[in-house]
């Protein structure tokens, strides 16, 4: 009997460990899209109050060109670690949305109060100093970013194409900026 029920107990720190992966972006350790859909979801069907940042890194095609492929990847590992060091943990959800893009959802946050939070990360990537020798607007790593708080009636989905067109604009309007 100990000896089933210490297997059972392995199998279900095995299966627990598993499913923390499956919510993982294994590059960047952060959540990954299917996690952060689901976070947002249940945000949205409980009626909370939060914001969400979308991100995208600048000119980042031209980061693979100039330092490789792999070089890339780091960057990126690098650029996720500034955005958690510039959250507050655990509240906030930071998750890579699908290659250079990432969204971070703010609970409790007010459109005003995540531009704070889109200003830290911009100081904090310049503490990082990523070099990006190719890049049009800065010679470090920049990104630029879309910002959208939640309000009542509003979709999952509908919030996120919101914080995806204010990105457009912040892109548009010289990058390295955020737009709300
Ligand atoms: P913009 O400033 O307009 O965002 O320009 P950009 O070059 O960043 O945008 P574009 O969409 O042209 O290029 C994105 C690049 O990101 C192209 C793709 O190869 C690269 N990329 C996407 N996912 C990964 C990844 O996991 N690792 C690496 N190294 N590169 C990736
Ligand atoms: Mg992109
Ligand atoms: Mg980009």
């Amino acid at each position: 009997f100990d000896e089933a029920w210490q297997r059972n107990q392995q199998n279900q720190m095995l299966i627990a460990r598993l499913d923390a992966l499956a919510h993982q972006d294994a590059l960047t350790e952060t959540a990954n899209r299917r996690a952060m859909e689901s976070i947002l979801e249940n945000a949205v069907s409980q009626q909370k109050s939060f914001s969400l940042i979308m991100l995208d890194v600048d000119y980042f095609k031209l980061y693979n060109d100039t330092y490789g492929h792999q070089a890339g990847d780091e960057c990126l590992a690098r650029v996720a670690q500034a955005l958690k060091q510039s959250v507050r943990t655990p509240d906030d959800v930071v998750s890579r949305y699908g290659g250079e893009e990432f969204v971070v959802i703010l609970f409790e946050c007010s459109a005003k109060m995540a531009e704070q939070v889109a200003a830290r990360i911009q100081d904090t990537l310049r503490v990082f100093a990523i070099a990006h020798s190719a890049s049009k607007v800065s010679n470090c790593v920049t990104v630029s970013m879309g910002i959208a708080g939640m309000t009542p009636g509003l979709s999952a989905s509908q919030l996120i194409a919101q914080a995806d067109a204010a990105l457009y604009r912040a892109k548009e309007a010289g990058r390295d900026r955020w737009a709300v």
